[in-house]
């Protein structure tokens, strides 16, 4: 059953990017979704419209208490020209459990995945074809009350804008240099490293920008309490292949559940490759690197489905893992994901709509 929906269709449309240029986030859609949330009606107002400004009392809570969350996935062109998308529902799921974090009340995760296939048909000739491109899906909610107090919001708007990537790897997979992060934390126990919450990202900024001036693609993260455990690497979850075992940190309340983490998970226990999630220190991966049991170090997240790591600097330690190669597992990880996501495979877990 299709939900019932206003649609107001754009007068001007767009001159759509060359996909050779497209940075990441940059370049929007004719259209978005609206609708609203009030404490007497609950989610009403569904609506699709020209992509513009939204008008915002500046009082909004959004802009002093930061109550917000926010969800990221892609939608691929497939080989017929149908529009694939992957795992949707795990990511509506996802945003409900942030919701419940953040005290905004829950979405109707099935309605929200119809608008999205709504808003998606009227934008299908944005989802670009070219190899390792996509239309990058951002859903969102914030609270609109005007009001300064200091508690959950009464009011609500939810989002959704569309925005055309090109591939994260023009040049082709390639290894990164990550910094472990031994002062500035993610997440906290206790914390909202579970939600995706936009303060978790900004307040990661200065540990980036560190790394960054030091040369390194992004920062590993360890747990905000011993400074000891492994968390996540930027906004990816981690893994490491040793002595032909995988070993991926098992989820706490600070790290945040990905669904390609989870993908990878399900994916390697079909290949029968025996994957463990546990706790695991940074003295272990320099212990298994020291007596040349690393084999491979990946990241796993929406942006780049699987972003290997080709040096790990840690203290007054530099692990160069794999001779900076991308190793085999994480290869054939990439490239199976890869091919279910835009249908050039078979997809034996149904994970595709
Ligand atoms: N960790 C963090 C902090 C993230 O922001 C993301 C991106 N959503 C991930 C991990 C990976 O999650 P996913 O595989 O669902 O993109």
């Amino acid at each position: 059953m299709e939900a019932t929906i206003a649609i107001t269709e754009a007068e001007h449309k767009k001159t759509k990017p060359d996909p050779e240029t497209l940075q990441f986030g940059k370049t929007f859609t004719d259209h978005m979704f609206t609708m609203e949330y009030t404490e007497e009606k609950g989610w009403i107002y569904p609506e699709i419209k020209p992509y513009a400004p939204v008008e915002i009392d500046p009082a909004a809570m959004v802009f002093h208490y930061s109550q917000s969350v926010f969800e990221g996935l892609k939608a691929y062109k497939g080989p017929e020209g149908d529009i694939i998308l992957f795992r949707p529902e795990e990511n509506f799921k996802r945003m409900n459990r942030s919701n419940r974090r953040l005290r905004i009340p829950p979405i109707n995760e099935e309605l929200v995945l119809d608008y999205l296939r709504q808003l998606l048909e009227l934008e299908k000739d944005w989802v670009p074809s070219a190899e390792g491109t996509s239309l990058y899906i951002r859903p969102f909610v914030i609270a609109t009350e005007p009001s300064l107090q200091v508690a959950p919001a009464r009011s609500y708007k939810f989002l959704i804008i569309l925005s055309p990537v090109g591939s994260y790897y023009p040049e082709g997979i390639h290894p990164v240099s990550i910094m472990v992060e031994d002062h500035f934390t993610r997440a906290a126990r206790g914390g909202t490293g579970t939600a995706k919450t936009g303060g978790n990202y900004s307040s990661g900024y200065t540990a980036q920008s560190k790394a960054s001036s030091e040369g390194h693609a992004q920062v590993l993260w360890l747990d905000g309490v011993e400074k000891k455990y492994i968390e996540e690497v930027g906004s990816m979850n981690v893994f490491f292949k040793i002595d032909g075992e995988i070993v991926t940190p098992e989820l706490n309340d600070s790290i945040l559940e990905g669904i390609t983490r989870k993908s990878v998970i399900e994916l390697l226990e079909y290949w029968n490759i025996p994957v463990v999630e546990k706790r695991i220190t940074m003295q272990e991966i320099l212990k298994a690197y020291d007596e040349g049991r690393l084999e491979e170090a990946f990241g796993s997240g929406t942006a780049a489905v699987i972003s290997p790591i080709g040096e790990l600097h840690w203290k007054e330690h530099t692990l160069i893992v794999n001779g900076r190669d991308t190793g085999e597992t994480t290869k054939s990880l990439y490239q199976t994901l890869t091919s279910i996501q835009t249908g050039k495979e078979d997809d034996p877990f149904n994970w595709t709509t």
